[in-house]
């Protein structure tokens, strides 16, 4: 790509901050070095024409881990770090309200419902008698007996009779909230590029230097949060975990309201005004799902056809309006890299599946380890 002298005057020169990948994480860190150096010139550059990872992608849940999430990371992390992950995502959406507003990002509280199906009643068990000492556990960030056991009243089919809830979470616009994000960086005098992909990068005796697809230039800093797609300029840091995802036409008459985690985690739903948002399913063949190729299996979309049918819709007539998937950027820990990699250069990166909770705070200490 051939470059004028204007166009390099004005966008490619004295950049103090590049920031590649324009997702949650990518815009928070932006917003949060030109809040704190209004007068650095910060460049974000992103590969797709939209931000194409998973912060367009996801299913907007508000959410800060169900019962049987906390236990199981108590199998794998100490208690203080399992209530430190729990925090992380409650302070990160309240960074995330605070920034943006509630009406920017079609913030709506509304309870989180942790549904068992029938085979796993002895999960649902264990979680019950669980349910004093985790509520014990989160009472620092949440006050007493958080979750608390309600009966089956949305009528959901081949469920244990009750869900265990959190009433403290909440749903997003998903759109929106990106959307808000890209226009309050612009309205601050961020440049964000569109449609180009870091290949490589180099550092220089005075800062570093970028190598995209189509042109080379020069930064003071660069940050890279490309989350699921690190792997291309990082090395093995992060691998990449397609979640395939699922929306109905509006359904008459649908009293469904609330975001609900079922069969342990592995699929999640939520209503969207009368509609009803699907996803999950990475654990019918992980292998496939460790791509960072968009698409859908049918092995997935008709397991998601099904729940939908027997457990969550039964008896009701609902069409599919269309189907999407995202990709995240997983690994053995929960907790996301956030560290300088050589001199000038830093990452945010390996969000998992609770990107939109912790990604506000993600990209501020990404944008704080930088300066
Ligand atoms: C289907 C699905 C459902 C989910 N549901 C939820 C949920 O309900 N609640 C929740 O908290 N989390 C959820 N998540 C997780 C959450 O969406 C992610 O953790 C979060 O969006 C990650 O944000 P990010 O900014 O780190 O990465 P991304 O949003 O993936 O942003 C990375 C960006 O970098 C760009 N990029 C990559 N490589 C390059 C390159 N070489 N050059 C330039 N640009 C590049 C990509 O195009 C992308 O836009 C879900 C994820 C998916 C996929």
């Amino acid at each position: 790509m051939e470059l004028s002298y204007w166009e390099y005057k004005s966008w490619l020169s004295d950049i103090d901050y590049t920031v590649v990948g324009s997702g949650i994480v990518g815009l928070s860190c932006a917003l949060h070095l030109k809040q704190t150096f209004p007068k650095a010139k910060v460049l974000v550059v992103e590969k797709g024409i939209l931000p194409q990872g998973a912060s367009t992608k996801n299913a907007g849940f508000a959410c800060f881990g169900s019962i049987s999430e906390i236990l199981d990371d108590l199998q794998n992390h100490s208690e203080d770090e399992v209530l430190g992950l729990v925090e992380k995502r409650y302070k990160g959406i309240q960074l995330l309200r605070k920034q943006l507003g509630d009406k920017a990002l079609g913030y709506q509280k509304g309870s989180g419902h942790e549904l068992f199906l029938q085979k796993d009643k002895a999960l649902y068990d264990h979680c019950l008698e669980s349910l004093e000492a985790i509520n014990k556990l989160v009472s620092p960030i949440f006050g007493p007996n958080t979750f608390v056991k309600l009966s089956n009243t949305y009528g959901f089919n081949k469920v244990v009779d009750h869900y265990i809830t959190n009433p403290m979470e909440g749903q997003i616009d998903t759109g929106d909230m990106v959307l808000s994000l890209l226009r309050k960086v612009q309205e601050l005098g961020v440049l964000v590029l569109s449609g180009v992909s870091v290949e490589a990068y180099e550092n220089t005796l005075d800062g570093v230097r970028i190598c995209t697809q189509e042109f080379e230039f020069k930064s003071s800093k660069l940050l890279i949060a490309t989350n699921g797609f690190a792997s291309k300029i990082l090395g093995d840091l992060v691998k990449p975990a397609r979640a395939q995802v699922l929306i109905t036409e509006p359904i008459a008459d649908l009293h469904i309201q609330g975001t609900f985690h079922l069969d342990k985690g592995y699929y999640y739903f939520r209503n969207v005004g009368n509609r009803i948002l699907l996803g999950g399913g990475r654990n019918l063949d992980f292998k496939a799902e460790e791509t960072t190729e968009f698409g859908q299996t049918s092995l997935v979309q008709d397991h998601l056809e099904y729940l939908l049918k027997e457990v969550i819709l039964p008896g009701k007539s609902f069409t599919i309006a269309s189907r999407w998937s995202g990709i995240m950027g997983v690994g053995p820990q929960k907790k996301p890299i956030i560290k300088e990699l050589s001199d000038g250069v830093y990452c945010g990166v390996r969000l998992g599946g609770m990107g939109i909770a912790i990604g506000s705070i993600v990209g501020k200490e990404l944008a704080e380890i930088a300066q």
